[in-house]
């Protein structure tokens, strides 16, 4: 993170395979940047993959502004990415999952700790109104589940699109000219508020 925030929008710069993510926080006492790209020297059994010399590497043929921002990347934490498909159970006798344990998910729409929330809040209406554990757990999965999935689901979309290559990223770039900045038609069901309140039992 570097200090003097300079615009308060995400602005993601997209690359094959990798972006660059920059934003304000500490309402604009820090400027986050975060580099992304997928390691061609991965292997499940080693650690010697996503390096600074493979960030350095993958990035050289950036644009400009993305190559005038990358010395201001820290380099002292890195962190491999993991999500899985939905799970359609939730519930284990008298035991819930909640937050990433029920649905890790990929950090593109910055939604792993919002859902973990969302779920905290449904979990706890559905035990304050339920006559028994066992309903107020099922309560809580039936409601938490699909709107979990979904942004589990289009994390992991947006990153692809993000990432594509050639001729998918000229479509993706043609379709981000012709909208809007202003435009979240397709994507405001994220922030919009979820119906928490579990309904009475
Ligand atoms: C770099 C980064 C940036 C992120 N940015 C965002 C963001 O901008 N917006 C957003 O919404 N989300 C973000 N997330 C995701 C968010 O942090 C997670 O989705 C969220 O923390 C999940 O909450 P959780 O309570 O389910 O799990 P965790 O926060 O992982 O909490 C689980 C806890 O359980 C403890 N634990 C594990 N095993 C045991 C055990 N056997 N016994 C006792 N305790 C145990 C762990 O130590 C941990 O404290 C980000 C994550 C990372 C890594």
């Amino acid at each position: 993170m570097s200090k003097h925030a300079t615009s308060e929008a995400v602005m993601v710069w997209a690359g094959p395979r990798m972006h660059l993510v920059q934003y304000p926080v500490r309402r604009g006492e820090l400027y986050n940047q975060v580099a992304v790209f997928e390691s061609d020297s991965y292997t499940p059994h080693s650690d010697d993959w996503g390096t600074e010399a493979e960030l350095e590497e993958r990035f050289a043929g950036t644009c400009q502004a993305v190559r005038d921002a990358l010395p201001l990347v820290s380099r002292d934490r890195r962190w491999p990415l993991y999500d899985r498909a939905p799970v359609d159970q939730w519930v284990f006798g008298r035991i819930a999952l909640l937050g990433d344990a029920a649905h890790p998910m990929l950090q593109y729409l910055a939604q792993g700790a919002c859902q973990a929330l969302e779920d905290a809040v449904a979990l706890g209406h559905a035990l304050e109104q339920s006559s028994s554990l066992e309903r107020a757990l099922a309560t809580y999965a039936s409601l938490r589940s699909p709107r979990a999935s979904r942004i589990q689901t289009n994390a992991r979309r947006f990153g692809e699109i993000c990432h594509l290559e050639g001729m998918g990223a000229t479509l993706r770039n043609m379709l981000l000219a012709s909208r809007s900045p202003e435009n979240f038609d397709d994507i405001s069901w994220v922030w919009t508020p979820a119906t928490a309140a579990a309904p009475a039992l």
